[in-house]
Formats: structure tokens, C-alpha cells, sequence
């Protein structure tokens, strides 16, 4: 089950391909699409494998990744 999502800032991209090789879980693979400078774009794949363990982000040199880790809602308080 996921534990979080990754969003990839698509316009700092450079296509180094870092985060891919990184992401130990199969999450990052670099597409067939371009950047606007003509540079490969990863896509992120398998959503359901993501553990959130930020490798990816702390990978990036261009600092073109975020992380979001899913939390458990506390349960409504009665007032
Ligand atoms: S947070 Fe971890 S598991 Fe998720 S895409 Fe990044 S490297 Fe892969
Ligand atoms: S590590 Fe960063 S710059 Fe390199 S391909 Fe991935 S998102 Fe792009």
C-alpha cells in the first residue's frame, strides 16, 4: 500500500535520471517525453509502491522532486 506520493517539478528537471536509478521500489522511470529545454522526463509509476522514503527527492540535484507522506487521520473528538 502506498505510504505517500512524489510530485516531479517537471520545469526544474534536467533528465539526469538520478531518481530512477534510486528509487528502490520501481516508482521512477524516465519517459519518452521531453522537457521543454528537450531533456527526458521521469514519470511516476507503480504509486502503490511508494514507501515515501524520500531517496528520490534527496537524489535530485535540481531539487525538482516533493515528497507527500500519507498520515493517519486522528479520529473526531465529541465536543
Ligand atoms: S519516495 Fe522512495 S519509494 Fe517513493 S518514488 Fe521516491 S525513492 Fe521511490
Ligand atoms: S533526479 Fe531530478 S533532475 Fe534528475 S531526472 Fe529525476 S527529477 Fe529530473
Amino acid at each position: 500500500m502506498a505510504k505517500g506520493v512524489i510530485e516531479i517539478k517537471e520545469n526544474r528537471c534536467r533528465g539526469c535520471g538520478f531518481c530512477e536509478m534510486f528509487c528502490k521500489k520501481g516508482c521512477i522511470e524516465m519517459s519518452t517525453r521531453v522537457s521543454n529545454l528537450g531533456l527526458p522526463l521521469p514519470d511516476f509509476i507503480n504509486p502503490d509502491d511508494c514507501s515515501a522514503c524520500g531517496m528520490c527527492a534527496w537524489m535530485c540535484p535540481h531539487t525538482a522532486i516533493e515528497i507527500y507522506e500519507y498520515v493517519e487521520a486522528s479520529p473526531a473528538t465529541a465536543l
